[in-house]
C-alpha cells in the first residue's frame, strides 16, 4: 500500500508537504493555545513535521496515519531527531475510516481531506475520534480568484472550478456543517514558493541521478513545465490555510 511514486520523487526533500512554512505551523500550534499533554490525531501525517515540532514546543502527545512508506519513515526519523520519539506515533496504512482508541484534543487532516471524500466527510470522520468541545483542523485549499475557465482550473491542477470555494465561501460551508471556526492560519506566496519550487530542484537532481528510470520520463515533462505552470495558475489562484472548529 503506497501513494502514487510521482509525489514520494518530488517531495521526498520536504518536511511540509503543504504550502505552510515552519513559521506558519509554528503559528497553528500557538493560535490554538494548547496545553502540555495534549493528544492530537494527526490523518495523512505525511513526514510528521507538524506532531513533532508540537511535541517539541507544546508538549503535546500524537498519533499520525499516513498511507506514504517513504513519508512515515521520515517522519519517525524526525521524531528520533527532534527527542520526541516517546510522544508521537507514526502508523503506515490508510487512514479512512480511522478513529483513535482514546479520544484526542485535537483532531486533524492538513492537505488530504480526500480520505474522508471531502472536507464534510473529513469532519465527519475526525469527529469520531474527538472528545468533546475539542478542535478539528482542516488544511484546505481554496480558491483567491475564481479561475475564467475549467482550463485554468485544470492547469492549478483542480479536476473543475467546483473543487474549491472562495475563503468566504469555505468558511460558510463550515458553518453549514454546524461548526464554528474559531482560529485559522492562511499560507501566503512565500509558503506557496517553498512548497511548489522546492520540487524543482528535487527532480532535477532526481533526474541526474536517475536518467534510466521508468518515470524518467514523466518526472521531466513534470519539470520542464512545472515554474511556468505554477507562476500562471496556481500561483495567481489558489489560497490555502488551516481552519480550526469547534462543534456549535
Ligand atoms: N499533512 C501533511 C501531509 C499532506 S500531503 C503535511 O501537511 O505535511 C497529503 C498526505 O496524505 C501525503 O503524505 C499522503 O501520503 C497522504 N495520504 C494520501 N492518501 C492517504 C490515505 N488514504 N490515508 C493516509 N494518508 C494518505
Amino acid at each position: 500500500m503506497d501513494i502514487p511514486r510521482i509525489f514520494t520523487i518530488t517531495e521526498s526533500a520536504h518536511r511540509i508537504h503543504n504550502p505552510f512554512t515552519p513559521a506558519n505551523l509554528a503559528t497553528l500550534g500557538a493560535a490554538l493555545r494548547l496545553e502540555p499533554g495534549a493528544r492530537i490525531l494527526d490523518l495523512g501525517s505525511g513526514s510528521g513535521e507538524m506532531l513533532c515540532t508540537w511535541a517539541l514546543k507544546y508538549g503535546i502527545t500524537g498519533v499520525g496515519i499516513d498511507m506514504s512508506t517513504l513519508f512515515t519513515d521520515q517522519a519517525k526519523l524526525r521524531a528520533e531527531e527532534l527527542g520526541v520519539a516517546d510522544r508521537v506515533r507514526f502508523i503506515h496504512g490508510d487512514a479512512a475510516g480511522y478513529v483513535a482508541e482514546e479520544k484526542v484534543d485535537v483532531a486533524a487532516c492538513l492537505g488530504a481531506t480526500w480520505i474522508g471524500g471531502g472536507v464534510a466527510g473529513t469532519v465527519e470522520l475526525l469527529e469520531k475520534s474527538l472528545r468533546p468541545g475539542g478542535i478539528i483542523l482542516i488544511g484546505e485549499p481554496y480558491w483567491l480568484k475564481v479561475p475564467p475557465t475549467e482550463d485554468v482550473a485544470r492547469g492549478c491542477e483542480a479536476n473543475a472550478i467546483s473543487d474549491f470555494l472562495l475563503l468566504p465561501e469555505l468558511l460558510a460551508s463550515f458553518g453549514n456543517l454546524n461548526y464554528d471556526v474559531v482560529e485559522m492560519v492562511l499560507a501566503d506566496r512565500e509558503g506557496w514558493d517553498r512548497y511548489e519550487a522546492a520540487k524543482w530542484l528535487t527532480m532535477r537532481r532526481w533526474l541526474d541521478a536517475n536518467p534510466n528510470d521508468d518515470f524518467a520520463n514523466e518526472v521531466r515533462a513534470t519539470l520542464t513545465l512545472g515554474p511556468t505552470r505554477y507562476a500562471a495558475y496556481t500561483r495567481e489562484y489558489v489560497g490555502w490555510g488551516v481552519f480550526a472548529l469547534m462543534a456549535r
